[in-house]
């Protein structure tokens, strides 16, 4: 496919006759628009730099590009049209600039966010390698949705030589269906986060689970159980440190949700109960 048939065919915002399309494959596509390889060094696309309050504070690189078209992403428009957006940076020119936000802001954490950061392996691989050797630096949170990981356990086990890497993995929905139909890609794909998931387990790589789970508007009670269920299948302590979510009303998430013709109200009126804290009742009166 040459570079115009690519963006022509670029999957964008989900609409209800959105073809369906293969996350592992939009991710091998997207990689060809944010990922490059210059005179020995693995760059990427980036929109921005700055430091959040997320985390009680972190450096974070805003990068380009993502394998999945989540209707509640409130991800910058670079995930929808990657050529259009972002600078290259090489893994050194990235570090240099967290390090930067990072010591004006008094933080020793960062991380990669408004993207999926497993595209342009190289390139994560050597920022990790300068992050890992860098004392100021005590954490690198790698937010992911899991897909690259669960396909390929190699690019789990090169994390063990990370001393610094702490992993969240971002669950969408509960069932192939739900996660088809909020991700756009295919059905198949919804067992590729939970493989991810094993193979974190299996090397040992420190990792939390967190999901679309906490908002009535997009996730009905029989699809949060069977989200529950099949975590608690993996292993049950997961549960215990399961962060959930809502969507929020960033612009970009409204317009996505629009796009795929969902309507939700807001404000958020309920919210259920977050399953860690049925667990810890359930524990506390068990006890008493
Ligand atoms: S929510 Fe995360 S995984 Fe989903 S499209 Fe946005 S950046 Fe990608």
């Amino acid at each position: 496919m040459d570079g115009n048939e690519l963006i022509k065919n670029y999957p964008r915002m989900v609409t209800p006759t959105s073809k369906k399309f293969d996350p592992v494959m939009l991710a091998k596509i997207t990689e060809k628009i944010v990922c490059r390889y210059r005179e020995g060094v693995y760059e990427r696309k980036y929109d921005d730099f700055y430091a959040t309050g997320v985390y009680r504070g972190i450096a974070t690189g805003y990068a380009v590009g993502c394998c999945l078209r989540c209707i509640f992403c409130w991800s910058y428009p670079s995930r929808d049209f990657p050529e259009t957006f972002g600078k290259f940076y090489s893994p050194t020119q990235v570090h240099e600039k967290l390090k930067d936000i990072a010591k004006k802001a008094n933080v020793r954490k960062c991380r990669l966010s408004s993207c999926e950061p497993t595209l342009c392996k190289d390139h994560l691989l050597a920022l990790l390698e300068l992050v890992e050797d860098d004392p100021w630096f005590k954490l690198f949170i790698l937010e992911t949705n899991g897909i690259l990981f669960g396909m390929d356990k190699d690019y789990v086990r090169s994390l063990t030589k990370f001393s610094k890497v702490y992993v969240r993995i971002s669950l969408k929905a509960g069932t192939p269906e739900q996660f088809s139909k909020k991700t756009g890609a295919v059905p198949e794909a919804f067992e590729l986060p939970f493989n991810a998931i094993r193979y974190l387990m299996e090397y040992e790589i420190p990792f939390h689970v967190a999901a679309m789970s906490l908002d009535p508007r997009i996730m009905s009670h029989e699809e949060r159980m069977a989200l529950i269920s099949k975590l608690a299948d993996i292993d049950v302590k997961i549960l215990l440190n399961l962060e959930e979510e809502i969507v929020d009303p960033y612009d970009t998430a409204i317009a996505r949700l629009k796009a795929a013709g969902v309507e939700l109200r807001w404000p958020l009126k309920r919210i259920y109960m977050p399953i860690r804290e049925i667990i810890a009742r359930k524990i506390g009166t068990s006890e008493d």
